[in-house]
């Protein structure tokens, strides 16, 4: 990605000290209930846009998937992917996926087992069920082109609200509201002046995402990719580090003194010894396996029966497994 000249007036070192000359930060907004998310958006958009898109300018990572050469396609793959897995555990996965299906064709000629498969470790492999189905979908639907158009997309088997406005966005550049994990963490914090958004995503924040949204298409395009990698790279969940924050001085949880988070406890990400670990295991010997596998070979991954068959029993009702005759088990072929 080519980075333009940085304009000195957004320096990050320069923002942190206080606003330009002549330019107020919006007031603190420390009490969410009472927030209107329009008024606050409207308020604060104008202010946030041009330091966020010049850090961005400066700072973005080199990702393939923001390459042109990725297309729609690429950057469909690749936000099925960075769904609850981080960029470095996606990054040799991704680059195999579309080595080997680089267009959705490609894929929908396979059967939905080979998609688990090279699913292989990004963890919630019903992503890749559905990565499948949306490929087959576009194959037959659009003529193997993903959709531009956002209802289109929406449309798609496996493709939600988010998904949908991701890929209008980012790749073919359209004014979306793009409203992840670290968009909604640094609207949070920036602009209604808390720790944390709410464990789910509220009415609220989609209301206050489109209110902040640029008016120009291109503009709200780059805005949507650089609010998500500032809270990416910089306003990340435990440590933030507003030193090198381009809006710091504009910042509503910042300017309050930083008060903790008194909302619900926050959800924790609990791995070992729970369901999702015995699937991860029983999948593992069946992505490696050619041909069917027994039963017998399945129960030697966990120690506990019922926990064991109850993993076992998701994986066939979520489609991830196909129970044969005599006890076999393999990746689903249709
Ligand atoms: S100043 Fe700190 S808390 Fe506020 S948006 Fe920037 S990094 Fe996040």
């Amino acid at each position: 990605m080519t980075a333009p000249t940085k304009p000195p007036h957004h320096s990050p070192a320069d923002t942190v000290s206080g606003p330009p000359a002549g330019e107020q930060p919006p007031a603190a907004t420390t009490d969410p209930a009472t927030t209107d998310p329009v008024t606050a958006g409207q308020a604060s958009g104008t202010h946030l846009h041009s330091p966020v898109i010049d850090w961005f300018d400066d700072h973005a990572r080199d990702l393939p998937w923001r390459r042109p050469e990725a297309g729609a396609w690429g950057v469909m793959v690749s936000e099925f992917m960075l769904q609850q897995t981080p960029v470095s555990r996606v990054l040799p996965v991704y680059e195999q996926w579309l080595a080997r299906w680089p267009r959705p064709a490609d894929l929908a000629a396979e059967s939905p087992g080979e998609a688990v498969r090279a699913w292989g470790r990004l963890g919630y492999p019903r992503r890749a069920l559905r990565l499948h189905g949306a490929a087959v979908a576009i194959t037959e639907r659009h003529a193997g082109d993903v959709p531009a158009d956002h209802a289109q997309l929406l449309a798609l088997p496996g493709i939600g609200e988010y998904t949908a406005a991701a890929v209008a966005s980012f790749a073919y550049g359209q004014r979306h509201a793009v409203l992840d994990t670290n968009v909604r963490r640094v609207f949070a914090r920036a602009v209604t002046g808390v720790r944390y958004p709410p464990n789910a995503t509220t009415a609220a924040e989609r209301k206050l995402a489109r209110a902040l949204l640029p008016e120009d298409e291109k503009v709200a395009a780059r805005w949507a990719a650089a609010s998500m990698e500032l809270g990416a790279l910089v306003c990340t969940a435990r440590n933030e580090t507003c030193h090198r924050c381009p809006i710091a001085a504009r910042c509503a949880w910042r300017l309050a003194g930083k008060p903790e988070h008194d909302g619900p406890a926050r959800r924790g990400q609990t791995y070992a010894g729970t369901d999702r670990q015995v699937r991860g295991k029983l999948l593992a010997v069946l992505r490696e396996a050619h041909t069917p596998v027994a039963q017998a070979e399945l129960d030697r991954v966990w120690h506990e029966p019922v926990q064991r068959a109850r993993a076992l029993d998701g994986l066939v009702s979520d489609g991830l497994v196909e129970p044969l005759a005599g006890g076999l088990y393999r990746l689903p072929l249709t």
